[in-house]
């Protein structure tokens, strides 16, 4: 596919060299989100009408393999909340007019976008989300506050979810909203975290935030479903992060094991240390065919759901036993700063909790079995 040696050229010049710094800076320059917009790899997922080339699930997953291979998953993160996990929404439910307003910037890279669903006690458990948007006259305004979101602090709008009928159980009675970052009302605090530096993530109040009416975003009262239905999109490209993050640890650490000498040859001579990277290798092939299975089912239109869940469930953990399993190969150099191996253990921790814990993951495998 010509996109992704396009990427892939594009990370190996325009990222690797200098996503160190970036990391340092916890921020990633908007000179970069241009530079993807204008090789179009922000609207894989709109219309062409609106500057997009209206791609499908496979393009993402492509998309996410190939940024994941630079090794830098805060880049990657926050790449791909812009792209398929937040400004997807507007796609998907939004009206000609919310599309016309918003999708252009975005897709050219001058507006960043978050999405905020979680709270400081909702996370799991979606349904238990409490900011509240309240209708009053031409205006929504909204009270409560989000956590742990990507792209909230130096992005410009946030897909938004909020309570809209405080009297609805559950699942009910949640709303999406586009909140354009500047708007009165809104603060922001920067998290520190153990891996991801150079993505922000943000905790953001949200008080009296007074948005138009026309800034709610598909049916009122359905935006849980909405929230589930792009959460499948979201865990197709965290199978291709893993994927793409699995081979790069995998290679780096090949490299590593043929130039290191101990006890008369080169580490790769011990049966031991090659037969354990077989294994990984086999391993994350398996995860990269059922990922690629799953885009392939979804791009089709085929019910899809446990083969996602599996996905997610499945994925990050391999590429968990990977990284740590590359990184004990490295051997001490693998614990320094500084060296890919030891970022990339650190940054690949969260994808089994992210977009999904794996026991949130198999209860769903489980109930479909
Ligand atoms: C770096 C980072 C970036 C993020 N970006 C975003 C973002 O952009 N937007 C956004 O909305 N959210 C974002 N999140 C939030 C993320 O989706 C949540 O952290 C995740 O959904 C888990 O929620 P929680 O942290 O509240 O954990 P909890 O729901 O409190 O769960 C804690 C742990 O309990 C276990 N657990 C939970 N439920 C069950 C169960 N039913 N059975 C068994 N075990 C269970 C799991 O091990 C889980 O990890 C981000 C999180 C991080 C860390």
């Amino acid at each position: 596919m010509m996109m992704r040696d396009q990427v892939r050229r594009f990370v190996d010049r325009e990222v690797v060299p200098f996503a160190e710094a970036w990391e340092e800076d916890g921020k990633i320059p908007r000179d970069i989100f241009r530079r993807m917009g204008e090789l179009g790899f922000l609207g894989m997922r709109h219309a062409t009408e609106f500057g997009g080339t209206d791609l499908g699930p496979i393009a993402s997953i492509v998309f996410a393999e190939e940024l994941a291979r630079s090794g830098f998953g805060g880049f990657t993160a926050s790449t791909l909340v812009h792209t398929d996990m937040s400004a997807i929404h507007i796609t998907k439910s939004g009206t000609t007019a919310q599309k016309q307003t918003f999708l252009p910037a975005i897709i050219r890279g001058e507006k960043i976008c978050a999405v905020a669903v979680t709270e400081p006690d909702a996370g799991s458990d979606v349904a238990r989300l409490r900011t509240r948007a309240t209708r009053d006259g031409d205006s929504w305004v909204i009270n409560g506050a989000k956590m742990f979101i990507t792209n909230g602090v130096y992005g410009d709008i946030i897909i938004l979810a909020a309570r809209t009928d405080p009297s609805a159980k559950g699942s009910g009675g949640i709303s999406l909203f586009i909140v354009e970052k500047d708007t009165p009302g809104i603060s922001t605090t920067k998290l520190s975290k153990h891996g991801w530096l150079c993505s922000d993530t943000a905790e953001i109040g949200l008080s009296n935030v007074r948005i138009p009416a026309e800034n709610i975003l598909g049916v009122e009262g359905r935006g849980f479903y909405a929230i589930m239905e792009t959460f499948q999109n979201e865990r197709i490209c965290i199978g291709g992060i893993c994927a793409g993050e699995s081979a790069k640890a995998i290679e780096l650490t090949l490299q590593y094991v043929r130039a290191r000498e101990a006890f008369g040859g080169p580490l790769w001579n011990q049966q031991a240390v090659r037969q354990k990277l077989a294994m990984l290798a086999a391993k994350s092939a398996a995860v990269r065919q059922l990922a690629y299975h799953a885009a392939e089912l979804s791009s089709l239109g085929t019910n899809c759901l446990r083969e996602v869940f599996m996905v997610k469930a499945l994925a990050p953990e391999v590429l968990h036993e990977v990284v740590h399993g590359c990184l004990q190969l490295h051997g001490g150099a693998g614990f320094m700063r500084g060296t890919a191996i030891e970022r990339m253990a650190r940054d690949a921790r969260v994808l089994t909790i992210g977009g999904g814990a794996t026991e949130v993951m198999l209860e769903e495998v489980a109930k479909r079995m």
